[in-house]
């Protein structure tokens, strides 16, 4: 690619900027464009009267030792370890996540463990030796864990997070995040507490000390220090893309007073929703792309920011809460993962995580509604506050939070991809962006190497997040992949 291209890029967050970054390293010019007023997406970190709250806590993880010492090289001496400590609130129990057989026995008794036993051996037999076909996210996870483990510790959370019943939601998510943790992992690790050499379940991670949406500021710093004639453009929705011909494109955004304003492109990437791009493209795309992009359905999230007169809630990073009276189904304390993260150490504050659809009856409740039914709960079903102790309390709003695996969304993805194709120079990218539930590692790792594939290097970005594997291993075999460029080339 000629330093005169120009690069035109549709969104801010982690995906976007990430192909922006290892483009204009190599010089080549980016523009992009975020219809946010802040760059890092479902990334970023809302500040309300000092106090710091990721958008649900993000921890960084990967397996691929090539990306986190990337991520190292960004972040410098902003990174913290937090150790990791999960819990399922289930029934009124605390049970540590990943799951373990000891606590589980602890908690719901070796009758509830035995009948769980009995239960994996009959799916064993049924999918294993029956060779009895996985046809959605129940079938998946009954499957790897048997009906009563599933019930207690995968139905009611999923269903809580994606508001369907797991039969009707697709297998893939379950294989893309717990294939390879069988129930003999789970057993090794709990009872016999032996760690392989290469694999152990996770129990450090590293964090930005100022919050979340650091790693995406980080990256939009660099891609404007490396050119002047980089842009990061906030408040810019893109409304259109008009296809010319190969790697000619004329890109139309809209700014906040809804000026409209056109710019050529040679290239264009887009982190846009999937289910959106194929609606604004111009000439316009067949119907059957325009429906299989309306079909592609996403959860919205509601985040209620607490601030608390106390100085610590819980030990947790995390907490699931699988009962379906209490609103919200995971919380964390920012504290517990980065003391920066509230203003005042005698203080503490907790986000609390409401899965919703729009304009369902969750979302339909106002913000003070919905703050005060999280407090009710908080106080009354956990017992983790006083009403007293809160000073104050705030509600952030995110449509497009969670794309929605339905049983058909892979033929849809399917038909807008082979569409798409057809437009020489336009890559997808990214959570929204691909219609792929990644995490931002996974984001990061495919826009580097987009940008790499823009660069001319024969890499599968594609290929990134579609291996079935289990998140909470960490493997030190060797990175698997090697495209990222080396310090001394960075500078
Ligand atoms: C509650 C929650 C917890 C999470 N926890 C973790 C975690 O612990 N670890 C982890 O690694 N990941 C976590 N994630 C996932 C992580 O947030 C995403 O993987 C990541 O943000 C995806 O980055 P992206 O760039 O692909 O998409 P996004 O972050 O969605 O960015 C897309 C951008 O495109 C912009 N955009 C959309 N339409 C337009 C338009 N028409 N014009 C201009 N701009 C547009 C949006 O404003 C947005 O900024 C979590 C996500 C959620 C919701």
């Amino acid at each position: 690619m000629k330093n005169k291209e120009h690069v035109v890029i549709l969104g801010a967050g982690p995906a976007g900027l990430a192909t922006g970054h290892e483009l204009s390293v190599s010089g080549v010019k980016v523009t992009v464009f975020d219809r946010n007023n802040f760059v890092g997406g479902l990334c970023n970190t809302n500040v309300y009267k000092g106090y710091k709250f990721d958008l649900g806590g993000h921890r960084w993880f990967s397996k691929n030792e090539d990306l986190n010492n990337w991520f190292r090289r960004l972040m410098g001496d902003e990174v913290v370890w937090v150790e990791r400590i999960s819990r399922i609130y289930y029934d009124g129990g605390y049970y540590t996540y990943p799951i373990s057989i000891l606590n589980v026995i602890k908690n719901a008794g070796i009758f509830t463990i035995m009948y769980a036993g009995v239960t994996y051996l009959l799916s064993a037999l049924q999918y294993s030796i029956f060779n009895r076909p996985i046809k959605n996210m129940k079938d998946a996870y009954v499957a790897q864990f048997g009906t009563k483990l599933y019930d207690m510790f995968f139905r009611r959370y999923s269903e809580k997070v994606w508001g369907l019943p797991c039969e009707k939601l697709s297998s893939d998510w379950v294989s893309q995040r717990s294939a390879g943790l069988s129930i003999w992992t789970v057993i090794q690790e709990s009872l016999l507490k032996t760690k392989s050499d290469n694999e152990s379940l996770i129990e450090e991670f590293m964090y930005p000390r100022d919050g979340y949406v650091r790693i995406p500021q980080r990256m939009a710093e660099d891609i404007c220090v490396n050119s002047e004639s980089n842009s990061v453009l906030l408040e810019s929705t893109v409304t259109g893309i008009k296809y010319r011909g190969p790697n000619d494109f004329e890109v139309t955004y809209s700014d906040k007073e809804g000026n409209k304003t056109a710019v050529n492109a040679s290239t264009v990437v887009s982190t846009i929703p999937l289910g959106i791009l194929p609606r604004i493209m111009e000439p316009a795309c067949d119907q059957k792309v325009i429906d299989a992009a309306k079909g592609l359905t996403f959860r919205a999230l509601i985040t209620v920011n607490v601030i608390l007169k106390k100085d610590r809630v819980s030990i947790d990073t995390w907490l699931y809460v699988q009962d379906e009276d209490i609103l919200f189904g995971r919380l964390h304390e920012p504290k517990n993962w980065s003391p920066a993260m509230v203003p005042d150490q005698s203080t503490t504050s907790l986000v609390l995580e409401c899965f919703c659809t729009k304009d369902d009856h969750i979302w339909s409740m106002t913000d003070e509604e919905v703050g005060q039914r999280c407090v009710e709960d908080l106080e009354q079903k956990l017992k983790f506050i006083d009403r007293s102790e809160v000073i104050d309390f705030s509600c952030v709003r995110t449509l497009q939070a969670y794309p929605v695996y339905d049983l058909e969304y892979g033929e849809k993805i399917a038909t807008i991809h082979e569409y798409l194709a057809g437009f020489e120079g336009l890559h997808i990218v990214g959570r929204g962006g691909t219609h792929r539930y990644n995490n931002a590692d996974h984001s990061i790792e495919m826009g580097l190497l987009l940008g790499r594939k823009i660069l001319g290097y024969d890499v599968d970005y594609m290929g990134v997040n579609t291996e079935p594997e289990y998140h909470e291993i960490k493997s030190s075999t060797d990175p698997k992949r090697d495209s990222y460029k080396l310090e001394e080339e960075c500078n």
